[in-house]
């Protein structure tokens, strides 16, 4: 038998067959197909297999929007929560504020009942709430300011008294930490910066100091051995240390030859005035 064409199509979901052949050959053509009951049992099984192969992607899609469905419900409900959350926060920090502001009127009742202008304000710099004017007017009715930082510009803003305060105190502290003392000028000075001190050496102040030490230098060039026991004396009695101790100890006890000597040895470190 020939079969000069074949075309399997699914229509309705079912494979079909179609076949050319002889016309004279059809019905041996059926009997080789449909009739034979094994050909039958496994188109039977193909299309159960189909079935079941087209209900498993029936379910796997169905199982997909059921998990897409609770994906959303759950970002929904997180969302839903988070909103709950912050909703709380937002009320226990407008209660919180409430509170403070609250004892502040209680705590400065004084000033809001002698002062029409009275309120309470918060400071940009610490972010509390302190009270107008007492906490940001100085006694003169000036806004206490601080400088701050923006785009690289040095900026100036009100705040309370205590943010005023404290950079007060931590530039004094500065002051403090910066405070060179200068032996030629017998002074202290503030050394903000690396090259301070190299400026302040430069300075007339000191240059000037400096050519007087210099001058104070020589004139204690002159032959100590020259000098009665008593002038030595009393150049020792200023030649005080820091410590407030002698430069030489037990001057008055050392023979002359030996002190002479021992003030020649301390010539550099010797600070006096021989007039
Ligand atoms: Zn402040
Ligand atoms: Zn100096």
């Amino acid at each position: 038998m020939n079969v000069y064409k074949k075309v399997i199509e699914l229509i309705d979901g079912v494979e079909k067959e179609f076949v050319m052949i002889d016309i004279d050959e059809y019905n041996n053509y059926m009997l080789l197909t449909c009739c034979s009951y094994e050909k039958l049992q496994t188109k039977k099984d193909m299309i159960q297999k189909r079935e079941e192969r087209q209900q498993e992607t029936e379910n796997k899609r169905v199982e997909g929007i059921l998990k897409k469905e609770q994906r959303d419900q759950e970002k929904e409900d997180k969302y839903k929560k988070a909103i709950e959350v912050q909703t709380m926060i937002n009320r226990h920090q407008n209660e919180a504020k409430k509170k403070i502001k609250e004892d502040l009127k209680q705590d400065y009742k004084e000033v809001f009942d002698n002062n029409p202008n009275a309120k309470i304000q918060k400071c940009e710099f610490c972010t509390n709430y302190r009270i107008f004017p007492i906490h940001f007017l100085n006694d003169d009715g000036k806004k206490y300011t601080r400088q701050y930082n923006k785009d690289n510009k040095r900026k100036n803003a009100s705040c309370c008294v205590d943010c005023f305060l404290d950079v007060e105190q931590k530039k004094e502290e500065r002051k403090k930490e910066c405070s060179v003392y200068c032996n030629i000028c017998k002074s202290s000075y503030i050394a903000f910066g690396e090259n301070a001190i190299v400026k302040h050496n430069n300075s007339t102040k000191h240059q000037k100091n400096m050519n007087i030490s210099q001058f104070e230098k020589t004139k204690t060039q002159i032959k100590l051995e020259l000098l009665s026991v008593k002038e030595l004396h009393l150049i020792c009695s200023k030649t005080l240390t820091e410590q407030k101790t002698y430069l030489i100890c037990n001057y008055t006890k050392t023979k002359k030859e030996e002190l002479v000597k021992k003030m020649y040895n301390s010539y550099e470190k010797l600070v006096f005035d021989l007039y």
